[in-house]
């Protein structure tokens, strides 16, 4: 069975025709209108249809940056996309003339790795994607946990520091406040702001413009062996693992996937992250836990789990 796999985000939808086992046969983009709803299904559907020219094509899947309803057939709300109340689903079916299925983008990319990625000989997974946030999803017992109202699996939102730093969700001292990329970058750009003799590398890099340091300035600082960029990303893993193991607390996983741009730092991230996350393991000591990993399906993850769901929908 072949299914289309489809990515809409903010700036750009990724599209992939994809094989039963996971092969992706044809690829292709298209740029996201994303103040016209209508413009972003017609998007769609012309991508669809590029992609499944000259293919018996059972359905197509489709992550989207946004909240759905329960029954995933609209899209509540998107922070990046003027979609309030969106019935993508129908509208989508209608143009393409296939089955259509939605699906959060998060849930899809770890619905992705846990079909066809580093995750698939798991049965429990927890996938944390490192970027502007921390996102990611959680397979439990083999299925996706979407929670009562659809909108579950929020990781990047447990709180780790209680009256911390307030987050974009509204409330202080979220994960994602101290795990992600952005989290990375102002500890970064601080540094360089206090003239420390530390930050000399860094302060080359941007040219003394700490507004203009990127995160792979960083990891390339650290790959460079740079004390202190080695130090910042040593610091990003620490708060990744300990923020995976108070979700292990509850979900028990078997397999914790690290995904997103950090994963170019390698051991740099991994081994901090790791030994943090031993160490704040309930019960460490007396009992097994997961094993951390980096996701490896990248950027194709989204595209290959909403392929996977379109398929397993077309078997019912
Ligand atoms: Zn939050």
């Amino acid at each position: 069975m072949i299914t289309v796999g489809l990515d809409i985000g903010g700036t750009k939808i990724l599209g992939a025709l994809v094989e039963e086992d996971g092969t992706i046969l044809t690829r292709g983009r298209r740029d996201t209108p994303a103040q016209d709803p209508a413009g972003i299904v017609a998007a769609a559907a012309d991508l669809t249809a590029e992609l499944a020219a000259d293919h018996d094509v059972a359905g197509a899947g489709v992550a989207v940056a946004g909240f759905l309803d329960r029954a995933r057939e609209r899209v509540l709300f998107a922070p990046n996309v003027a979609w309030r109340d969106e019935p993508l689903r129908a509208r989508l079916a209608d143009l393409v003339g296939l089955p259509v299925v939605l699906e959060n983008d998060a849930n899809a990319a770890t619905w992705g790795e846990f079909v066809h990625g580093t995750a698939a000989e798991a049965n429990d997974l927890l996938f944390l994607t490192i970027g502007t946030g921390v996102g990611g999803g959680i397979v439990t017992d083999g299925a996706l946990l979407r929670g009562a109202f659809g909108v579950g699996a929020e990781v990047g939102h447990i709180r780790v520091v209680p009256d911390g730093r307030l987050c974009g969700c509204g409330v202080h001292g979220c994960l994602e406040q101290y795990a992600s990329g952005t989290a990375l970058l102002r500890s970064a750009r601080r540094l360089v702001d206090s003239g420390a003799p530390e930050a000399a590398v860094l302060t080359e890099m941007c040219g003394g413009d700490p507004s203009a340091l990127t995160g792979q300035d960083i990891t390339a600082a650290a790959m460079e062996k740079d004390p202190a960029s080695i130090g910042l990303i040593a610091e990003l893993g620490r708060w990744i693992g300990a923020g995976a193991a108070s979700l292990t607390a509850v979900l028990d996983p078997e397999i914790i996937l690290i995904g997103g741009g950090v994963s170019t730092a390698g051991d740099l991230l991994l081994e901090p992250a790791r030994e943090a996350f031993a160490e704040n393991i309930t019960g460490r000591g007396f009992r097994p836990y997961g094993t951390m990993l980096f996701a490896g399906l990248l950027d194709d993850a989204g595209v290959m789990g909403a392929a996977a769901l379109a398929r397993e929908a077309g078997r019912r």
